[in-house]
């Protein structure tokens, strides 16, 4: 169901990018998070989503 909303659009969008994704298993864990939740590695990257 996309979102047509701009406002929410906006606010989806910071809520996607206050993300961390493993570089393991790509599971996405809190930003404050320093270890991720499901294997533990410490590899953690921003989660980026530019698109234009
Ligand atoms: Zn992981």
């Amino acid at each position: 169901m996309p979102v047509t909303n701009p406002e929410y659009r906006s606010i989806a969008r910071k809520h996607l990018m206050q993300k961390k994704v493993c570089r393991k298993c790509s599971a996405t864990n809190p930003l404050s998070a320093k270890k991720c939740r499901k294997c533990r590695s410490t590899e953690l990257r921003m989660k980026r989503s530019n698109r234009k």
